[in-house]
């Protein structure tokens, strides 16, 4: 089997280092990855400058773009043949809930289950030191399973493990995304010119406590497993949607109305004279 392994911390970090190690185990090991950390770059592609890739070691490449640039160019260019596997991370810190927006680490598997490969992003929760030899554990169980398996279309799946020896971890569990509220997210101060510059950072408050979110998880000490899927359109809401698509049509109408009206105006006013 061949492996993609990738991530947005870049080419030298620890996490990178500990999956691909791990996932020699089930095939062939391919490194692409950003040539320094692109962290909350979420699906951005280099469009306006040329990408470098270099080669550093045997089916180790570094790239001078984003994550999704990464898989991009494996898939496409840099492997022979695509890979069965795209694996993303160990990410320096999970990606929770509305995380995944923002993440490089997700947003490299999403771009993976977009080329049609089978995705998983895999997160290690941590505070200065992370065990990703933790993670690089269970990222091997879950690929090994999704090769069984395989996803269901248009799926990928979001990992998170969280900051326990392995002994002490409580199990898998299924999870769906939670909400997260921060507290304070804009840092504001001035620099020695008297102008204001601006910090987004922020202490993570609280979150929506769910009995199946995948926050909850981690805190009780399980891995989360999170399906995840390219298609955002929330289905739900569509009747509610398309009653204002008659609402929009007659306001358009009375809109376009309006704007005709000055000419008319006009016309009538050059009779009169
Ligand atoms: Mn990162």
């Amino acid at each position: 089997m061949r492996i993609l392994v990738t991530n947005d911390d870049g080419i030298h970090s620890a996490g990178l280092q500990a999956l691909a190690s791990a996932m020699t185990k089930l095939g062939e090991v391919w490194v692409v990855a950003p040539d320094r950390e692109r962290t909350a770059v979420a699906h951005a592609v280099t469009l306006h400058k040329p990408l470098r890739v270099h080669a550093i070691g045997k089916r180790i490449y570094a790239v001078s773009g984003t994550p999704v640039d990464c898989v991009n160019l494996a898939v496409q260019r840099i492997m022979p043949k695509p890979p069965q596997l795209v694996v993303s991370g160990i990410n320096r810190g999970v990606n929770l809930g509305d995380d995944v927006l923002y993440s490089g680490t997700v947003s490299a598997a999403v771009e993976g289950t977009i080329l049609g490969v089978a995705s998983m992003a895999v997160s290690q929760e941590g505070q200065g030191r992370f065990r990703f030899n933790v993670g690089a554990h269970y990222a091997v169980l879950v690929a090994r399973l999704i090769m069984e398996e395989g996803l269901p279309e248009e799926t990928l799946v979001n990992l998170n493990i969280p900051d326990r020896p392995l002994r002490s971890i409580v199990g898998v569990r299924v999870t769906a995304l939670s909400r997260r509220r921060f507290d304070n997210p804009i840092i504001e101060k001035v620099d020695p010119h008297g102008r204001c510059y601006y910090w987004i950072a922020g202490t993570r408050l609280s979150w929506s406590r769910s009995k199946d979110s995948d926050h909850e998880a981690i805190a009780e000490g399980a891995v989360s497993l999170t399906p995840l899927r390219l298609d955002t359109t929330n289905y739900s809401a569509l009747d509610r949607f398309r009653a204002w698509e008659s609402i929009l049509q007659a306001r358009n109408r009375r809109s376009a109305n309006h704007r005709l009206s000055p000419s008319v105006n006009h016309r009538k006013r050059r009779r009169q004279t």
